[in-house]
């Protein structure tokens, strides 16, 4: 039995919220990804958000 979590990352430009993913609760460290951000038109990092 795995307890799963929505995560959501936000761009680190313009805050706006581009993606979201569940994972296990048990994983740890914060998700740093580089994405796509269509508001700002271009791969910036992504932060996971509350
Ligand atoms: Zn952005």
């Amino acid at each position: 039995m795995s307890e799963r979590v929505i995560v959501t990352v936000a761009c680190g430009v313009c805050k706006n919220r581009n993606y979201y993913f569940d994972r296990c609760k048990k994983q740890d460290g914060k998700l740093l990804l580089s994405k796509f951000c269509k508001n700002c038109g271009k791969h910036t990092d992504h932060n996971e958000t509350k």
